[in-house]
């Protein structure tokens, strides 16, 4: 292959590639409906209660049962990864730099098979699937070069008198509870686990509860890497599994992506406790685009619609409303139109889908719920219809890319929605347009399109959002890569302040000690 997979991949030859996917779909489906454990210690565990993992191209593919982790489970987890934590802390950095890279290479060599699970088990496309795989490998890999970098983050201070050594050393914080949404379950839960370990901690993994197979596929990159026991846990479960640890005594700090809703009650809750433990949430966007007057409009068009309609509009990075230089409103939106018209809505098996199903019925709700909002409160430009009725799409959660126009300040232009789903609306001045872009609780990513610098330079300067692109074709405000693109959520977006992808990432899963040695 003589291209990378990344998000921002166009263009390249696939073929070999897609031939090479064909027969793995064909395996994979071969090994669909079996019960899966979750692990604690070294062991695989089942108990009696199951979570059922459905297709949500066709609701009526069991994927695989997965054990449901009691609180049993959980307290053993704890005591495991306690147990497991001190001899894994004290081992050189270096070992745990070369089991992760090890983990990096599993994931490269397994990248077909991962891709093939989670296209079946998120609905993403192919090629989305796969950047989310070489994602994973790319994050271990990036951050074991931070260890090495840092030289294990221990640094040699200034001496007060020449008989000293001081130094500040950074140390694991003990056991870390990782919580990961359903979107990116390979990359972020990968993300997450291993700073955490490359920093000393071990990790409890709870995947989301609509991606439990690629959670065990990452158990299982991590086991085979040579992982001692306990030092990686995973069990399954919802809502209820992920409060029992993130509340538990025993858990030393929490990182957490997924909603705000969400991420703001762990940091609540991070805060009512005896003294404080460290809870890092990565939280959701609701992400502009500005498009100025002198802007390239095949590649606005073309990045707008990459990023709003792409993995069907549940990336946190996604674009959801653009702002569009009246002078080329109706043009852009025309342009925009027929090329979403274009986008084959299907199967994501299958080699030529761009758009798959959105995740669950709970989300086929909302967009039928904003749908219906836009129609009362402002205009569907295009789209706004579910596709349970269209031929092929029956049983699957499909709905339609949809582009709205609504009242400034709507619901549909603040909250996020995680759907295919944008607003166009238009400004006059380039300061409404950023005025407008800010006007928001979140500030995670957000998009230019212009040719003059002066504007490109006014946006970087005033975007209040923590990951920032200019005239990016292949996706406005998609597409952030490892060591490319520090992701960090400013606003209701985030609160580490420290991008996952970006160089400060590693040093937050560790505490900072100052030792003086005295001669
Ligand atoms: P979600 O918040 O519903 O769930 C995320 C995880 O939290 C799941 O594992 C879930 O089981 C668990 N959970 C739910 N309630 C919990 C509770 N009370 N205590 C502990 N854990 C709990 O999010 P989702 O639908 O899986 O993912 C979509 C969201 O994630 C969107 O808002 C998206 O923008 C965001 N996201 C953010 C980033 C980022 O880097 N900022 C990346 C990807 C996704």
């Amino acid at each position: 292959m003589s291209f990378r997979i990344t998000y921002s991949v166009l263009n390249a030859d696939m073929s070999a590639l897609h031939k090479e996917l064909d027969g793995v779909f064909v395996k994979v489906k071969g090994a669909l409906g079996k019960e899966h454990p979750s692990y604690i210690g070294a062991k695989a565990v089942t108990g009696s209660a199951w979570l059922d993992d459905f297709n949500p191209a066709d609701r009526r593919v069991l994927l695989g049962r997965f054990a449901l982790a009691s609180s049993k489970d959980v307290d053993a987890a704890f005591d495991h990864a306690h147990r497991a934590q001190k001899d894994w802390a004290r081992r050189p950095w270096q070992e745990r730099v070369r089991l992760i890279n090890k983990a990096a290479d599993l994931i490269s060599e397994r990248r077909q098979e991962l891709a093939a699970i989670m296209v079946l088990e998120t609905g993403k496309n192919r090629l989305e699937a796969l950047g989310d795989v070489e994602e994973a490998a790319d994050l271990f890999r990036y951050y074991a070069q931070q260890m090495e970098n840092e030289k294990g983050f221990v640094k040699p201070l200034a001496k007060l008198s020449p008989n000293e050594d001081t130094r500040s050393v950074l140390k694991p914080w003990g056991v870390f509870v990782v919580v990961a949404p359903f979107n990116f379950p390979m990359a972020l839960a990968a993300g997450m686990a291993s700073a955490a370990l490359l920093g000393g901690n071990t990790v409890i993994l709870k995947p989301s509860e609509e991606t439990p197979w690629t959670g065990n596929k990452l158990y299982e990159v991590l086991r085979d890497a040579g992982l001692p026991d306990g030092v990686f846990q995973l069990v399954h479960g919802g809502r209820e599994l992920g409060a029992a640890l993130t509340t538990h005594a025993k858990a030393d700090g929490v990182v957490f992506t997924g909603s705000k809703h969400v991420g703001m009650q762990l940091l609540r809750q991070a805060a009512s406790g005896v003294y404080p433990k460290p809870c890092f949430v990565e939280m959701g966007g609701k992400n502009p685009a500005i498009i100025c007057a002198s802007a390239d409009l095949d590649k606005a068009v073309t990045g707008c619609m990459r990023s709003a309609f792409g993995l069907s509009g549940q990336k946190c990075s996604a674009l959801s409303r653009a702002y569009v230089h009246e002078s080329l409103h109706d043009e852009f939106l025309n342009r925009l139109i027929l090329k979403t018209q274009t986008l084959k809505i299907g199967d994501p098996v299958l080699q030529e889908t761009f758009i798959g199903p959105v995740i669950n019925a709970k989300s086929v709700e909302r967009y039928a719920q904003a749908a219906a909002e836009a129609k009362r409160d402002g205009k569907v430009l295009f789209g706004g219809a579910t596709l349970e009725k269209s031929p092929g799409l029956e049983h699957g959660h499909f709905v339609a890319p949809t582009i709205v126009s609504v009242p400034r300040g709507h619901r549909l232009e603040r909250e996020e929605l995680f759907l295919p789903f944008m607003i166009v609306a238009p400004f006059k001045t380039l300061d409404e347009a950023i005025a407008r872009a800010n006007d928001c609780d979140y500030g995670l990513t957000g998009g230019v399109f212009s040719a003059d610098k002066a504007e490109v330079e006014r946006f970087m300067d005033e975007l209040e959002a923590g990951v920032l692109y200019s005239n990016r074709e292949t996706g406005a405000t998609t597409g952030a890569w490892p060591g490319v693109q520090a992701f960090c959520g400013w606003k209701g977006s985030g609160a580490s302040g420290k991008g996952g992808c970006g160089p400060y990432y590693v040093s937050q899963f560790m505490r900072e000690q100052s030792q003086t040695r005295m001669g």
